[in-house]
C-alpha cells in the first residue's frame, strides 16, 4: 500500500505483508473463499492482498496494477461480500472502456458470485437496447457497462435509475477519459448517490485520472503493486528498424520465423487491421481481425475463435490492447507503433501473462523514431533489435506484392457490396470496409 493513506488506517507489520496469505486471512467470507478455490485461485495476487482488506474496511480505492494482475477479483470480492451483508438490487456499477472488457468482468462476477445467486447485466453498445431495457427492469445486482450506452438507458429507459447504488468501479479509468467519455462519466456521477464507495482501477495513471479522483473519490487509499510503468520480466521486447514500404514483407518474414506461435498484431486503424488480415489470409495464414467497426457479435466471435486457438493470428486495434485475458498469446507485434506510449505497456501486456514467457516486436519505420524513443524512455530501457536476415525478407517482396493487390481488390469489392446492401451484418472477412465507407460522415467517438 502506498501514499494516500490516512490516519486511522492500521499500519500493517512489514513481515505480515511478505507472508503468503489466503483469501480468508484478507477477511474474505467462507462462501467467497470457496468460490475462489473453485476457480483455482489458491492464493490472492499482490493487488488482491493490497486492495481487499482496505475495501472491506469501507474505504475508496485507487488501484494501480499491471495488466493481468487479478484486479477484477480485487474489486469484485469486496463488492460481493458487501452484497452478502446487505442484499440489494442495483448495488454496484462497473464502468469499462471496451465492450469485450465488460463481458470479461461480468464473467468473473458470475463465476465468483454464482453460489450466492448474484445477477449481473452487461450494458454496452452494439447490442439492441430493448433486450437491455428488459434486463435492467429485472434489477440486477451488478451492472457492467460502457459509459455511453449506460447514459442512453439512464436518459431513455423508463423506471431505470441508479439512485440506490452503493459501489462504483471505474476500470481502465484513464482510458475512459482518453476516449472522450468524460461527459458521459460526469452525467453518471450526477445521478448516483454521493454516499457510495468508489474504486478506481488502472494499469497506467494519467493526470486526467487525478482530475477524476477529485470528482469521484472520498479520501481514497492508493493500492499499487508497481510504482512505475513496468513490463513483466518474462517478456522479451525487441524492435526492428525498417523502411515503411517494406512493412508487410517484414511482417510475413517474422510470422514465418516464429511459426507455431500465436500472435496478436496491433494496427493503428480499423482499415489497416482489415487490410492486413486480408493480406495475411491471401498468404495462407489463419488471421482474424478485431476492431471497433465490427458488429459486437463479430467482435466476440473473433475473440473466441482466437481464444479457442482456431486462429493463430489476431489483428487488432487498441480496442483489444487493454485488460483482455487471453492466456496463450506468445508474441505481440506492434505493426503500427502506438502513438500514446502508455498503450505500448497495455499492448505488450497481452503476452507473458501469469508467469509465462512471451515476446514483443515493435516495428519502427523512418517516421516512428521519436515515438519509439518515447516508449524506451517510459519503460526505462533500451530494447535490442530482433535478429533478421534482410536478404530473406527481400525474397518475399514479390509474393507479398501480389497478396497486397488481392487484398486491395477484396477490400474494394467488400466496400461495394456493403454499400449496395447497406447492411450491418459483417462477414468475418470483410469488416473494416464500412469504416472507409462511413469515414468522415459520422461525427462520433473515435472507433478503434
Ligand atoms: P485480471 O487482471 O482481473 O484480468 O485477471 C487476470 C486473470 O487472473 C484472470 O483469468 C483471473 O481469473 C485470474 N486470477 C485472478 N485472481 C487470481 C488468483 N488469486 N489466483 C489465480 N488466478 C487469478
Amino acid at each position: 500500500m502506498a501514499a494516500g493513506e490516512e490516519e486511522g488506517q492500521a499500519a500493517e507489520p512489514e513481515a505480515a505483508v511478505e507472508e503468503p496469505r489466503s483469501f480468508k486471512d484478507l477477511g474474505v467470507t467462507d462462501v467467497l473463499c470457496e468460490a475462489c478455490d473453485q476457480l483455482g485461485w489458491k492464493v490472492p495476487t499482490k493487488i488482491q492482498v493490497e486492495a481487499i482488506p482496505v475495501a472491506l474496511q469501507g474505504r475508496d480505492i485507487i488501484g494501480l496494477a499491471e495488466t493481468g494482475s487479478g484486479k477484477t477479483g480485487a474489486f469484485a470480492l469486496p463488492i460481493l461480500q458487501a452484497l452478502l451483508e446487505t442484499p440489494q438490487r442495483l448495488f454496484a456499477l462497473v464502468l469499462t472502456p471496451t465492450r469485450e472488457l465488460a463481458f470479461q468482468i461480468s464473467e468473473q462476477f458470475e463465476a465468483l458470485g454464482s453460489s450466492i445467486g448474484v445477477h449481473t447485466t452487461v450494458i454496452v453498445g452494439g447490442i439492441d437496447t430493448m433486450s437491455q431495457s428488459l434486463a435492467l427492469a429485472k434489477k440486477p445486482h451488478v451492472i457492467i457497462a460502457t459509459p455511453g450506452r449506460l447514459v442512453d438507458h439512464l436518459e431513455n429507459t423508463k423506471g431505470f435509475n441508479l439512485r440506490a447504488l452503493k459501489f462504483l468501479v471505474m476500470d481502465e479509468a484513464d482510458r475512459i477519459l482518453n476516449m472522450d467519455f468524460e461527459t458521459e462519466v460526469d452525467k453518471i456521477l450526477k445521478v448516483i448517490p454521493r454516499d457510495r464507495k468508489t474504486f478506481l482501477f488502472s494499469a497506467t495513471m494519467t493526470k486526467k485520472v487525478q482530475k477524476l479522483q477529485r470528482a469521484a473519490l472520498k479520501n481514497p487509499v492508493k493500492c499499487a503493486v508497481s510504482s512505475k510503468y513496468q513490463t513483466v520480466e518474462k517478456l522479451q521486447q525487441y524492435y526492428i528498424f525498417i523502411p515503411s514500404k517494406f512493412k508487410d514483407s517484414y511482417l510475413v518474414y517474422i510470422l514465418n520465423e516464429l511459426a507455431g506461435n500465436s500472435f496478436m498484431i496491433f494496427c493503428s486503424t480499423c482499415n489497416n487491421t482489415q487490410r492486413t488480415a486480408l493480406l495475411l489470409r491471401n498468404l495462407g495464414f489463419t488471421a482474424i481481425p478485431l476492431h471497433g467497426q465490427m458488429s459486437q457479435n463479430k467482435r466476440l466471435g473473433a475473440l473466441n475463435k482466437f481464444k479457442a486457438k482456431a486462429r493463430s493470428i489476431l489483428l487488432a486495434t487498441d480496442v483489444a490492447s487493454r485488460g483482455l485475458d487471453i492466456p496463450h498469446v506468445d508474441v505481440v507485434i506492434n505493426f503500427d507503433i502506438p502513438t500514446h506510449s502508455k498503450d505500448y505497456i497495455h499492448r505488450v501486456g497481452r503476452t507473458a501473462r501469469a508467469g509465462r514467457s512471451g515476446k514483443s516486436i515493435t516495428f519502427v519505420t523512418q517516421y516512428d523514431v521519436e515515438l519509439f524513443q518515447r516508449i524506451e524512455h517510459l519503460i526505462g530501457k533500451k530494447l535490442p533489435a530482433f535478429p533478421m536476415q534482410e536478404e530473406e525478407v527481400m525474397m518475399l517482396t514479390e509474393r507479398v506484392a501480389e497478396a497486397q493487390r488481392f487484398a486491395r481488390m477484396e477490400l474494394r469489392e467488400q466496400g461495394e457490396k456493403k454499400r449496395s446492401r447497406n447492411d450491418d451484418d459483417d462477414t468475418e472477412e470483410a469488416i473494416g470496409v464500412r469504416n472507409k465507407v462511413a469515414g468522415g460522415k459520422k461525427k462520433k467517438r473515435k472507433a478503434f
